[in-house]
């Protein structure tokens, strides 16, 4: 099934993140964590791509297995920054031949040494030439990125939307954001969003913090601005393990209940290969979402 009737759906929903190994783990510890999520039975995975760089050989191998042994809908993610354009249709190839149906279609980040000028070289220097290339192979719901806060790499936030935009005209079904931690920067982005004539749907991205040390690399990742609330939490809280994760996750649900009284029906949640953190937030969210746990 494509994941964009899941996220049309009337109902309240969730999806989770998982990430392939990276060098602090092994790729049955991945597998493990991965099937205790997917027992929750969330409304889809979505499994990132490149994390060790492993390639795509466990992204592929995570994804057949939610998809077709835990039975749980599953969006793969590819990047295609410095890919070639033979290995890309093969790997499309595989991913048909695997039964998946949903990719998330993302440029990375460019490696240390590369930069936007060398990218013109390469057969996908964007996110949108790997999008037109996923529709020209098959039947694939696509999925792409987006930034309430603006890109890195975008001075203004036109010139970001106007790339945007070329992404769904390219052939992305939907939009998923950036983790943020104040919903009002969502709600802004969609504003200037729609003004530009998108009309996909926006899967807000919401990453639970849940120890003091993770604050600074999201940080780094994405940029986000952290609001004071945010920030004193951790203050307060970060100390202590225990502590942390519950306040972490506190606050995730507190946004993710604020964009469901908002019209948002969908959300996807950074889980970062944590079920006891997937579990606890369907455990606070389940009268909304309609489960009983
Ligand atoms: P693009 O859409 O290509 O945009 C990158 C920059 O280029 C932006 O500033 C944009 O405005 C600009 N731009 C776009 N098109 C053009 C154009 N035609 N001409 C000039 N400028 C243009 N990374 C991973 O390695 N693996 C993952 O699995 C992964 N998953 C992610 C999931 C989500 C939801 C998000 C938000 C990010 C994810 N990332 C992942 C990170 C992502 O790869 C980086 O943010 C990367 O720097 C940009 O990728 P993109 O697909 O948004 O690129």
């Amino acid at each position: 099934m494509k994941i964009l009737q899941e996220i049309l759906d009337e109902k309240l929903t969730l999806s989770f993140e998982v990430f392939p190994p990276k060098n602090d783990s092994t790729f049955e510890e991945v597998l493990q964590a991965t099937e205790e999520i997917a027992a929750l039975k969330p409304s889809f995975i979505s499994v990132t791509y490149g994390a060790g760089g492993k390639g795509g050989r466990y992204t592929m191998e995570i994804a057949r297995r939610l998809q077709n042994t835990d039975g749980v809908e599953t969006l793969a993610h590819l990047t295609c920054v410095g890919a070639g354009r033979e290995d890309v249709r093969a790997y499309l190839r595989a991913m048909k031949d695997a039964g998946i149906h949903n990719i998330m279609a993302l440029r990375g980040d460019l490696p240390e040494g590369m930069t936007l000028e060398t990218m013109t070289n390469s057969p996908y220097p964007h996110a949108s030439d790997l999008i037109r290339e996923i529709r020209a192979s098959g039947d694939f719901c696509i999925g792409a990125a987006c930034y309430p806060e603006v890109h890195p790499e975008s001075a203004v936030q036109a010139e970001d939307l106007k790339w945007l935009k070329e992404k769904v005209e390219a052939g992305a079904d939907f939009l998923t954001t950036q983790m943020f931690f104040d919903n009002n920067l969502l709600y802004n982005f969609l504003y200037k969003l729609r003004e530009t004539g998108v009309t996909v749907p926006v899967v807000p991205g919401i990453m639970p913090i849940t120890r003091a040390n993770q604050v600074k690399r999201a940080q780094q990742l994405s940029g986000s601005f952290m609001p004071r609330r945010f920030t004193s939490l951790v203050d307060k809280f970060g100390y202590s393990p225990d502590a942390m994760k519950q306040a972490g996750i506190l606050y995730a649900c507190d946004q993710i209940i604020d964009l469901f009284a908002n019209g948002i029906r969908h959300v996807h949640v950074y889980t970062m290969n944590k079920p006891d953190v997937a579990e606890a937030i369907l455990n606070h969210l389940s009268g909304m979402l309609g489960r009983a746990f």
